[in-house]
């Protein structure tokens, strides 16, 4: 790491550990004291990067905006905060120089960004708007046609009326024809006319369903990878879980950890990690390509696989297999060959019980893969049965 956040701090630092979170200091065991100016700035330039983390973690599409770019931009800036790392856009400090925090470009780059997302947000809005506009025109314009023909129709309902008083048989057939005639001619036009109505009403919600479709997959998608996100995958989770229970269907839940990526980051720089995530979610999206297969990204540098129709031990092969796959795979970054591990902890479902179970029991797995040396696939059943002593690292 070239710029460290000791460097931010004043000469006469304050002693004992920064409060995690904007939480005040406590110095003395039991004893809580006013927090002192020092801790208090540290806590919230903590904060500060902590929210502009979660800000590009979670960051609305802007149109013309590449989704990783912005990323980057959010955690450049967390890190000129965090680190006095020099500011986006800005090369990086000559020996010895100190970077001063940005505060008023941070401000303005971050209300920019804000105003462009609400921008973004609007539109969308007004788009869907429009096209439901669309809609109820079509639907007034259909029926006021209808009115119009149905007017027609009774004038001529009037006028046959008018000709049964008639004396002459030959007048009353001729006017009768005469009328039989507009009437079915009207008829024969409202029906080609409902037809094409009913085509465009067609198109039209086919092009609403599009567009909602498309809103729907972008909230569930990770701007990053293009992988479904936590908030889809802890749905699609749940609903396996039910499917378990109704169909006794076997599946497996993998959570795959990228191991030491931290180092990654520090010697490729944040782009470089990205572009290892980025690569990572294909090779793993090319491991997993069956129909059931579900693969998200489950935060930070952890993605998760849920298989159906497999029990733990196919699911731990399906995840030895990946492991390798990972451990084989180079990503190539500027001039740069970057190669990672990764660990892997499998739990196969059991109906009936609670989501989060499912998911602490594969957490527990990869926990004990990581405590084990790393590089290494773990299933739940194995730690328990007491494996995890003596783990099974494959070449
Ligand atoms: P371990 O083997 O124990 O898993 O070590 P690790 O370094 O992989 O794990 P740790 O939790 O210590 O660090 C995870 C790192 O992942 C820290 C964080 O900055 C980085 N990270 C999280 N999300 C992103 C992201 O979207 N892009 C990049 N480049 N890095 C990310
Ligand atoms: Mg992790
Ligand atoms: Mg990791």
């Amino acid at each position: 790491m070239f710029w460290s956040r000791s460097s931010s701090k004043p000469a006469a630092a304050p002693e004992g550990s920064v409060p995690p979170q904007g939480q005040p200091a406590v110095r003395d065991k039991g004893v809580s004291q006013a927090p002192r100016a020092g801790d208090e700035a540290e806590a919230a330039i903590d904060t500060v990067g902590a929210m502009l983390r979660t800000l590009g973690k979670h960051a609305i599409q802007v149109a013309d905006a590449d989704p990783a770019q912005v990323a980057c931009e959010f955690e450049d800036w967390a890190r000129h905060v965090l680190v006095r790392a020099p500011r986006p856009g800005r090369a990086a400090p000559t020996h010895g120089e100190v970077v001063r925090r940005d505060w008023a470009g941070l401000r303005v780059w971050l209300q920019g960004h804000r105003k462009a997302e609400s921008e973004s947000v609007e539109k969308a809005i007004a788009d869907l708007r429009g096209a439901l506009w669309a809609l109820v025109r079509c639907f007034a314009r259909a029926l006021s046609e209808d009115g119009e023909s149905d007017g027609q129709v009774n004038v001529q309902l009037q006028r046959l009326k008018g000709v049964v008083e008639l004396d002459n048989p030959e007048e009353i057939k001729r006017e009768a024809v005469a009328i039989a005639e507009c009437i079915g001619e009207v008829l024969v036009s409202r029906k080609a006319r409902q037809a094409s109505r009913l085509e465009e009403l067609a198109e039209r919600l086919k092009a609403l369903d599009n567009e909602l479709e498309d809103a729907k997959r972008e909230s569930a998608t990770d701007p990053l990878t293009r992988l479904f996100n936590r908030g889809a995958f802890d749905e699609h989770l749940s609903r396996m879980l039910d499917m378990s229970c109704l169909t006794g269907q076997r599946i497996c839940l993998l959570l795959i950890d990228i191991d030491h990526f931290k180092l990654v980051n520090d010697k490729y720089g944040h782009p470089g990690g990205d572009a290892v995530l980025r690569e990572l979610a294909d090779c793993i999206t090319r491991s997993f390509l069956r129909r059931g297969d579900f693969v998200a990204r489950y935060g930070g540098e952890e993605f998760a696989v849920v298989v159906s129709e497999v029990a733990a031990e196919d699911g731990v092969k399906l995840a030895e297999r990946l492991r390798l796959s990972i451990s084989r795979m180079v990503v190539r970054y500027n001039s740069a060959e970057i190669r990672i591990t990764a660990s892997i902890g499998v739990a196969a479902v059991v109906a009936g019980r609670p989501a989060a179970e499912w998911l602490a029991r594969a957490d527990r797995a990869l926990y004990a893969a990581k405590k084990a040396g790393r590089n290494r696939v773990l299933c739940d059943d194995d730690v328990r049965a007491g494996a995890s002593e003596s783990p099974r690292k494959s070449a």
